[in-house]
């Protein structure tokens, strides 16, 4: 079984866009195989030809709109439309890669124009009923997916919420999928993984349904919060303490010399990842191996 993701049509094969081109991208081409795609192409499915005038996001007072510049037509009721129908049959999905600068599947990378300057960036209009209507599903196009913490954290939160669908149906399932991935709710939220650990920890017989209710509303709400720097440093200390007893006082001081790269941005997180994971197989702590923030998705 593998996670849903929903993925721009013209990033993989199909020759949607307005000129009949497709996409070739190197790093959508290496995660396809983790997914079980979805493919969609809201500008094709509204109807519009291949090859078609292009559309642009206008502001026009406090509206967005996507026109078609070259015939005047106004987009926006009908993508608005196809976006909606779309999400509501979507069913269980667990991320979405979008095509980056798109009018309609543009990540806030979409080009706004204000009497023919560029005003701005923002989301395509399809991009943007994801985000209001999925806050919780995590969203990137492909340009961010070249920024290697930002594909990380992407993957993350796919797998962490494609693995909830599957845990959810059963107390004991909760507990374990809860306490697998404390480190991972540690580095979004310090405050969602307390509130998520009471009401593990305040549930009763006969009361999964509430339980399992409660849980997943807070889970949803932690899962609109992207990683941060300051929370991910914070998890990889809480982590070390675990094993930092069974090391020397040089290892110790050389691996917070490594955290501290980490904070100036001299060093990747997965480097410090990956020491821990070294620690944890060395001193055999199940506890720490079990944690999915060391091994969060497939290796790619
Ligand atoms: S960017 Fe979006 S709308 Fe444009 S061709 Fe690709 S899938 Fe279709």
């Amino acid at each position: 079984m593998k996670p849903t993701v929903v993925l721009s049509a013209c990033l993989d094969g199909f020759a949607y866009r307005y000129n009949g081109a497709t996409v070739n991208d190197e790093i959508v081409n290496k995660l396809k195989s983790l997914f079980n795609l979805i493919h969609v192409c809201p500008e094709f499915e509204i109807g519009l030809g291949v090859p078609r005038k292009t559309i642009r996001l206008h502001k026009i007072g406090d509206d967005i709109r996507a026109i078609q510049d070259e015939t005047g037509v106004d987009l926006t009721s009908q993508l608005e439309k196809f976006s909606d129908g779309f999400l509501s049959g979507l069913g269980n999905v667990h991320g979405f890669i979008l095509k980056a600068k798109s009018p309609s599947c543009g990540v806030g990378s979409a080009k706004v124009y204000l009497k023919n300057n560029i005003y701005g960036k923002t989301y395509g209009i399809f991009a943007r009923y994801v985000s209001e209507n999925l806050p919780y599903v995590p969203l990137i196009d492909e340009g961010r997916l070249r920024n290697r913490e930002l594909m990380w954290g992407f993957l993350v939160k796919v797998f962490t919420l494609f693995r909830f669908e599957n845990a959810k149906s059963n107390i004991n399932g909760l507990i374990d999928f809860h306490t697998r991935h404390k480190y991972i709710f540690m580095s979004i939220s310090q405050k969602h993984l307390k509130e998520l650990g009471k009401i593990i920890a305040e549930h009763k017989p006969n009361k999964f349904d509430e339980i399992v209710k409660k849980y997943e509303m807070t889970f949803k709400d932690l899962m609109r919060h992207g990683f941060r720097k300051t929370n991910l440093a914070n998890s990889i200390i809480h982590i070390f303490g675990h094993i930092s007893e069974n090391l020397s006082k040089m290892e110790r001081a050389y691996f917070l010399k490594l955290v501290d790269k980490y904070r100036g941005g001299k060093l990747d997180f997965v480097n410090l990842l990956e020491i821990v994971k070294v620690y944890a197989m060395r001193f055999e702590d199940k506890y720490l191996l079990d944690q999915y923030l060391l091994e969060p998705f497939p290796e790619i």
